[in-house]
C-alpha cells in the first residue's frame, strides 16, 4: 500500500539534542529522504513557516529555492504559507506569491498557524486565502490544538478545533484539514468532523519522540479510535510532524489504529491523493 505523509518540516532539529541552528536545511532534507526510505513512503506535504528563514525553520520562498529541482512527478509537494497579521504590504506580497504558485502547480494547498499567529480562522483577514484555495480546490491546512512555544507564546484560544466549524459552514466548496486533530481537543474535533463534509483531520504531532508507547500513547490512541469510530477512519489522513516524529515510531503508532484495509487506503493514501490534487503519486 501506498503511504503519503501530509505533515512534515524541513526543521533545523535533531532527536535527542531538540534545535540545533547549525544545521542547514540541506541536511535536514538529506536526512528526511532517509527517513521516507525507512518508511517506504511515496510522497510527501512539505510545510514551511509562515515567517521568514530562521534558525529553526524554512520560510516559504527557500523551500521552493531549495525544491526547485524537484518538480512533480517528484517526493515532495509544498504548502504555500503567508504572515496574516504582519504588515498590509507584506500580505499583499505573500497573497502574490500564493497566486502565482498556485498558477504554476507549485503549491498543492496552504497552511494557516492559528495560535502562532493570534488570529481566529473565521477573520476576515483570511478570505482572500479561503477565496484562492476554493478556485484553485486545494486545502487550508491549520494548525489546531497544542502548539509549541516558539519566540513568542502561542496562544491556544485561537487554535481550538470548534472555531473551524464556522469556517466550514460558511465556505461549503472549500475543503478544510484539522492538522493534529485538535489535540487534545478531540471531543470538539468529532463534532467538527462529523458535521462538516470538508473537513478532514491528520493525526500529526501527537509526539516528539518515543512516549507513544507508554500510557500518553494508550490514551491518545484510544482518543483518536474514538473519533474514527464516530466519524469513520476516511475522515483521516496520515502525517507525521517529521522531525517531531520518525516514520518508524509514527507508522507503529498508526498501526495500533484498528481500520479496515479499504479504511487504511483512505487514511494512508487516497485521502492524500484526492485533497491536494497529488494525480501523479
Ligand atoms: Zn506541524
Amino acid at each position: 500500500m501506498k503511504i503519503i505523509d501530509v505533515h512534515v518540516h524541513l526543521l533545523k532539529w535533531m532527536p535527542e539534542v531538540g534545535f540545533c541552528p547549525i544545521l542547514t536545511f540541506n541536511q535536514t532534507i538529506t536526512d528526511l529522504h532517509q527517513d521516507l526510505i525507512i518508511g517506504n513512503v511515496s510522497h510527501t506535504i512539505l510545510i514551511p513557516t509562515y515567517k521568514e528563514d530562521n534558525e529553526r525553520d524554512i520560510s516559504f520562498e527557500a523551500l521552493l529555492n531549495l525544491t526547485s529541482d524537484d518538480l512533480p512527478p517528484s517526493r515532495f509537494s509544498i504548502l504555500g504559507s503567508i504572515q496574516v497579521t504582519g504588515e498590509p504590504i507584506q500580505f499583499e506580497k505573500g497573497m502574490k506569491l500564493l497566486r502565482e504558485n498556485f498558477a504554476s502547480n507549485r503549491i498543492v494547498g496552504v497552511k494557516i498557524c492559528l495560535g502562532y499567529e493570534y488570529i481566529f480562522p473565521f477573520d476576515k483577514r483570511l478570505e482572500p486565502i479561503y477565496k484562492l484555495c476554493t478556485i484553485y480546490d486545494r486545502p487550508v491546512v491549520f494548525h489546531t490544538g497544542i502548539t509549541l512555544n516558539e519566540d513568542r507564546p502561542a496562544r491556544l484560544e485561537f487554535a481550538h478545533p470548534l472555531h473551524l466549524d464556522r469556517v466550514a459552514f460558511e465556505h461549503p466548496e472549500l475543503k478544510i484539514i484539522m492538522a493534529h486533530c485538535g489535540a487534545p481537543w478531540f471531543d470538539s474535533a468529532m463534532a467538527v468532523l462529523s458535521k462538516n463534509k470538508n473537513v478532514f483531520a491528520d493525526i500529526s504531532g501527537m509526539t516528539e519522540d518515543n512516549c507513544l508507547d507508554g500510557p500518553y500513547g494508550q490514551w491518545v490512541v484510544d482518543r483518536i479510535q474514538g473519533v474514527m469510530d464516530y466519524c469513520s477512519p476516511t475522515k483521516f489522513l496520515y502525517g507525521t510532524d517529521y522531525p517531531l516524529a520518525r516514520q518508524a515510531v509514527y507508522q507503529k503508532f498508526a498501526k495500533r489504529l484498528r481500520m479496515t484495509k479499504d479504511e487504511e487506503e483512505y487514511f494512508y493514501y487516497k485521502n492524500a491523493k484526492e485533497l491536494f490534487g497529488l494525480t501523479w503519486v
